[in-house]
């Protein structure tokens, strides 16, 4: 049987290719449920995680005592488990095993594609096992053995992380101005320089605005907390009578939080040593109650990076050469706050240079039907971490990103795609549910079923495009429920990208 460390590879490898369960979790459920490949049953079969020879299995069965929970007492039962040629059978199995039925599909929904492993862990809980505590189990193993790295890496490579720049002001809020220098430019000029490097690394960058817009202050956290950012930098430059660079972490940190001043640690020490090299003064870390700060989930740092106000640190600011120098440190901060040398490249291929405008507008929206899996793990594409069914989130609400210049139209950037897997698997759509970046869901029905057709968003495939409907399709209509903007009848091009560019009727 393998030990923990052989069944990394293979384990990461299903992740990669499947998104359908957590490396680390599968890892955990190997040392629990094969006594980390030492049972009885792993060893008889290389049935490393315990799966019962259940529909739609055809393979060998093997009969076994096993303990259930029934009642809260332990139970003993003998049980068919499913008998491999191979361990590694075992391991793409078990990850296949979530999406095997219909019935499966409905049960795990919390477990399939879920990136966060304290959710998997407890959703495995009274539906993998009876066991009331195999969640609380399984993340103690994780935390225990580390197991969670496992879920960064690809290929032995770390995956890209997850990073929201915060471009300050915009539209109609300049910020601060003076000495010819107006705030909201600058900071998009840097922060396009910070948002390229980390591209350029293979990290996921999502930024608030890649032209002059105005976006309110809350706006900017939701954004960062629907993606899913692990941290979140505001770039902002500073005004009102002072001189010198400083920087802000929220000042109402709980105390187990030892990111976000470790965050602000990393970025202060390399983003000093650019502003003292160029006799910017140096005015500390700092904490403050901003609201972009107080608001973010992730640790969050703002960074004020000389008073423009000030006549010689003004000269600085408008200096080309340090505004290269001043985002490559906060990218140097960045990295060291992950652990990450700037010469390793990850391996992941994300990159979203088209960080567009972006108004998030939230609409409720309630699944009437389901009935096929989709995946909104895009290629190349940002924000997407989930894969499930349709008829597994009932009830949610729904988020898109409204263009906010014009107002006349939706534009749904990133929505995700419906998997055509799972298309071409079921071939009958009934509704279909399209993750937005934010993981909240968009729900699409075919043009014939139960509704009233409302709006019509048109769809063209183009480069640019934000998601894609693959698969079979009889029409080419489809029609999403907005309760708060009516349904809107979508036409789409299968097999080409599609980008909502505006309402009609
Ligand atoms: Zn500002």
């Amino acid at each position: 049987m393998p030990t923990l460390e052989e069944i990394k590879n293979k384990v990461i490898e299903v992740w990669e290719s499947d998104h359908i369960i957590l490396p680390s979790v599968t890892a955990a459920q190997f040392i629990l449920e094969s006594a980390s490949g030492n049972s009885t049953l792993a060893n008889a079969t290389n049935n490393l995680f315990g799966i019962k020879a259940s529909p739609p299995w055809s393979g060998e069965v093997y009969y076994h005592e096993t303990n259930e929970e029934v009642d809260k007492s332990l139970l003993k039962v003998t049980d068919g488990f499913r008998k491999y040629a191979t361990w590694q059978d075992s391991v793409q199995d078990h990850s296949k095993f979530f999406t095997s039925t219909e019935t499966r599909k409905k049960v795990y929904a919390k477990v399939i594609g879920e990136t966060d492993y304290t959710k998997v862990c407890n959703a495995l809980t009274g539906t993998y096992a009876t066991d009331s505590s195999y969640g609380e189990k399984l993340i103690t193993i994780i935390k225990a053995k580390g197991l969670d790295a496992w879920d960064k890496e690809t290929g032995g490579k770390i995956m890209g992380r997850k990073i929201f720049i915060d471009d300050g002001h915009g539209g109609t809020d300049n910020g601060a101005t003076g000495n010819g220098i107006l705030e909201d430019a600058w900071n998009l000029e840097v922060c396009s320089m910070v948002e390229y490097e980390l591209i350029a690394l293979g990290h996921q960058v999502m930024s608030t605005r890649s032209t002059d817009i105005y976006v309110g202050l809350s706006e900017r956290a939701i954004m960062a907390n629907n993606w899913g950012a692990e941290i979140f930098i505001s770039c902002h430059v500073n005004a009102g009578g002072g001189a010198g660079y400083e920087d802000f972490i929220y000042n109402a940190l709980l105390s187990t939080d030892t990111d976000t001043p470790r965050l602000q640690d990393c970025i202060h020490a390399s983003v000093t040593a650019v502003t003292n090299n160029y006799g910017l003064k140096n005015r500390g870390q700092k904490t403050a109650n901003y609201a972009v700060l107080r608001e973010t989930y992730m640790p969050a740092i703002l960074l004020e990076a000389g008073f423009l106000d000030n006549g010689s640190d003004a000269a600085i600011l408008k200096n080309n050469q340090f505004k290269k120098e001043y985002a490559h440190a906060v990218v140097v901060g960045i990295l060291n706050y992950f652990g990450l040398s700037s010469t390793v490249t990850p391996s992941t291929p994300i990159v979203n240079v088209q960080a567009a405008v972006r108004i998030p507008a939230s609409y409720n929206a309630t699944v009437k039907s389901g009935g096929y899996s989709i995946d909104s793990k895009p290629w190349g594409e940002v924000g997407f971490t989930q894969w499930g069914m349709t008829d597994a989130i009932l009830g949610n609400s729904i988020y898109v990103y409204e263009e906010s210049e014009s107002g006349e139209y939706v534009n749904a950037y990133q929505v995700g795609w419906i998997d055509k897997r799972a298309i071409e698997k079921e071939k009958v759509v009934i509704a279909s549910t399209l993750y937005l970046p934010n993981g909240e869901t968009w729900i699409v029905y075919p043009e014939n079923g139960p509704y009233e057709v409302g709006y019509v968003v048109r769809i063209d495939g183009s480069e640019g495009s934000w998601y894609t409907i693959l698969g079979d399709r009889e029409n080419d209509k489809v029609v999403v429920d907005l309760p708060t903007v009516g349904r809107k009848a979508i036409l789409f091009e299968a097999e080409k990208g599609a980008t909502i560019t505006k309402v009609l009727g």
